[in-house]
């Protein structure tokens, strides 16, 4: 089960959100505290993050794991964004192992990450030609985001599909989040700054809310809503 975090609000920097926090996605890449299937989170990382420069978003992603990467935490530092979108890896056994299956996935303005499994054999083979990657979260990936305003119902009939998946997904556009709990854990954290979406909180903060499973979460300019999936 892999770990991801997004932000929407003020401009930060990738390194405020992603490797300055005591548990942020840096630590949750060898110490995750929620996290219940899987052991490190070593198997790749991505981050997309969106500028004025394009509708569509800058996207970085390694297969390695992210406390090796020196150029990471040379440039985190000096860009920001008012939103942002990261994940990191831990592969589910057969899935490839390069930088195309690790999140973000990108589909024109919008990015997904998934914290799961599915079994490809449920998703509509009109998935398959838009996924960057054979990876189950890939094909799931293109499926989502081929109707971004239906991810909530989408995943919930993916799952009466396939019983057994665990369909925690992330998905951001610039100016939104969505993301579901179906799973695994997700937490989300209002400040006056801005939101985070995460699997878990990256800090004791007393304001981070446990999302229930089975949930839908929405982030926009109007606020943050949580609504019932199952
Ligand atoms: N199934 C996805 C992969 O193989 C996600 C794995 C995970 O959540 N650990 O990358």
């Amino acid at each position: 089960m892999c770990r991801h975090t997004a932000w929407l609000g003020q401009p930060r920097t990738l390194a405020g959100l992603l490797l300055e926090q005591p548990s942020g996605l840096l630590q949750q890449s060898w110490a995750p505290r929620r996290q219940a299937h899987g052991t490190v989170n070593a198997d790749g990382w991505g981050t997309a993050w969106w500028s004025a420069a394009r509708a569509e978003p800058a996207r970085w992603r390694s297969p390695g794991p992210v406390w090796s990467d020196a150029s990471l935490a040379s440039v985190a530092p000096h860009v920001s964004a008012g939103c942002v979108l990261a994940a990191v890896r831990d592969a589910t056994t057969g899935m490839p192992a390069d930088e195309t299956a690790c999140a973000p996935f990108v589909r024109g303005r919008w990015a997904l990450s998934h914290n799961g499994v599915v079994d490809r054999a449920v998703l509509p083979a009109r998935a398959w030609p838009a996924a960057e990657s054979v990876c189950d979260s890939a094909v799931l990936a293109a499926w989502l985001l081929a109707a971004p305003e239906e991810i909530g119902p989408r995943v919930r009939d993916v799952a009466a599909a396939d019983p057994g998946a665990r369909l925690n997904v992330l998905a951001a556009d610039g100016s939104r989040l969505v993301a579901t709990a179906w799973g695994d854990t997700l937490s989300v954290l209002r400040t006056a700054e801005g939101v985070v979406v995460a699997s878990e909180p990256h800090d004791d903060d007393p304001r981070w809310e446990d999302v229930p499973d089975r949930s839908l979460v929405e982030v926009d300019a109007a606020g943050v809503r949580v609504s019932p999936l199952g």
